[in-house]
């Protein structure tokens, strides 16, 4: 029983595909969250384009998107995701902010459209099917994954994830903007003793008062969050383009002086939560 998380991008807004980024990665949200062979991914960001090289590799043909929210950073990597090119291939989108403004379905197709991308998505042969519901609600996805969601504070709208199995949990919390002094009570709950919280750590304290209303967070924000709603692990995610390694390098320090349960998110990285044992339950691999 357990539950296995691939970073395959971690940066927030657009690619990044300088030098100085390539530590922590430059390709935008995407994760593979493996839970007993269950492919599950979190947003189809640019890194989607190389999990789907790899899913393809490994042979795998069913898979669930469950998206965030649909601004371009989330969606861009769809149309470059092997497997949808695949008649053999089923995949299952879920968002949470469209129930009432057309669904997921027309904004994917709404991207895949000529003179803007050269295939309609009319043409794609993977046996698709597309669920909207409203970020708040609670589903089951069989083989014992309970789902349980939260809506975010974004400009559009956009929903946070808890994902549940065996007695473990990990929560996907991003895009998200905060309050400052006001702790999200809805994100609050959603996390309420999780294994592993992955947040939207755009920006730091220092930098959030020049950002009020482009509907991002900070590390320290999660931070506080996590400890209030006794976290097991909080994973720094979404980093802004203008944040290179070195910065990057300098936020991981000072985020584990405060909170030694924090690292960076990088593209590659793993982390498995095993449902075992409850000391050692997390482990991350670089
Ligand atoms: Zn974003
Ligand atoms: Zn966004």
């Amino acid at each position: 029983m357990s539950i296995k998380v691939k970073f395959w991008g971690v940066r927030g807004s657009i690619a990044t595909p300088s030098a100085d980024h390539m530590k922590y990665g430059g390709n935008t949200s995407c994760i593979e969250v493996n839970v007993n062979g269950r492919i599950i991914i979190l947003d189809a960001g640019t890194g989607v384009r190389l999990l789907g090289n790899c899913l393809m590799e490994r042979d795998l043909k069913e898979y669930l998107f469950l998206q965030s929210h649909t601004h371009w950073d989330h969606i861009n990597g769809f149309p470059f995701f092997a497997p949808v090119y695949r008649d053999d291939v089923s995949i299952k989108i879920m968002a949470g902010h469209l129930s009432e403004s057309g669904g997921i379905k027309k904004v994917l197709s709404s991207q895949m459209c000529q003179p803007t991308f050269p295939v309609p998505f009319s043409e794609l042969s993977a046996n698709l099917s597309f669920t909207d519901f409203k970020a708040g609600e609670s589903f089951s996805l069989g083989d014992g994954i309970f789902v349980r969601t939260a809506p975010l504070k974004h400009p559009d709208g956009g929903t946070g994830y808890r994902i549940e199995h065996g007695g473990s949990s990990i929560c996907y919390i991003t895009d998200t903007e905060h309050v400052i002094g006001h702790p999200d009570e809805d994100i609050l709950s959603l996390i309420e003793g999780a294994d592993l919280v992955i947040y939207d750590s755009t920006y730091t304290d220092e930098e959030y008062p020049k950002f009020a209303g482009w509907g991002h967070s900070t590390w320290q924000e999660g931070i506080r969050l996590c400890q209030a709603a006794n976290v097991g692990q909080m994973a720094i995610f979404h980093h802004d383009p203008s944040h290179d390694d070195a910065f990057m390098d300098n936020v991981a320090k000072q985020a584990r002086k405060v909170w030694s349960n924090t690292f960076v998110a990088q593209e590659g990285m793993t982390v498995a939560i095993e449902a075992a044992s409850q000391e050692e339950k997390i482990s991350v691999a670089y």
